[in-house]
């Protein structure tokens, strides 16, 4: 199998996956590899069960379609712009898990303390504040909010993970979600944890 059929796979492979995760809904998100000096990437509103590597799409760095029967991912901006940056990222995962989604809205970095975020070197995970549509009103301070890290919040737009491959960049995005889910259970327990909530977890009476 050729280099680039292998990575036609991995992205097919992680795109059902985040489907079937429930990371997206529908035909939203997409998933990218790098491929020489080019990328291939998810085309636009094609469910993901039934995509094929003809489908993919490769596009320059510069934004440049170069194959594809189907138009890119509107938002391949946003891939772009962290392949540009990022010379060790091969794999990029725009995902809108609920509680990742729901913590950008929040505009505040995420960092519930979990040990899995030093075990996969992913940190405190910044926010980039506002609406980002992912298209052509690409934050220009994406790069930034990035670093070196290996995922951002796009404020009220989802989560944005990057690895070595698509896989990596895959594992990430499900990390970041399990941390806003325990950042959100952490608030719960600590609210109803007050003094004037505390009956609520007295069992004596
Ligand atoms: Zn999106």
């Amino acid at each position: 199998m050729t280099a680039s059929r292998r990575i036609d796979r991995s992205v097919l492979a992680v795109a059902r996956e985040i489907d079937a995760r429930g990371l997206v809904i529908g035909t939203t998100g997409n998933v990218s590899a790098r491929v020489a000096g080019d990328i291939r990437i998810t085309p636009t509103r094609q469910p993901y069960a039934c995509l094929r590597g003809r489908d993919l799409v490769t596009v320059a760095l510069d934004g440049t379609v170069l194959r594809g029967c189907r138009p890119p991912s509107r938002e391949t901006p946003l891939h772009l712009a962290v392949y540009r940056r990022r010379v060790d990222v091969g794999g990029v995962v725009h995902t809108h898990s609920p509680y990742a989604t729901a913590w950008g809205m929040t505009g505040h970095p995420l960092n519930p303390g979990l040990e899995d975020q030093s075990y996969y070197e992913i940190g405190v995970v910044s926010c980039l504040c506002g609406n980002h549509d992912g298209g052509t009103g690409q934050p220009r301070d994406l790069g930034h909010a990035l670093g070196s890290s290996n995922a951002v919040l796009l404020g009220n737009h989802g989560v944005l993970a990057v690895g070595r491959d698509p896989a990596a960049a895959l594992l990430v995005a499900r990390v970041v979600e399990h941390m806003a889910c325990v950042a959100h259970a952490q608030i719960t327990m600590r609210l109803a944890a007050e003094p004037h909530r505390g009956a609520v977890f007295d069992m004596s009476n």
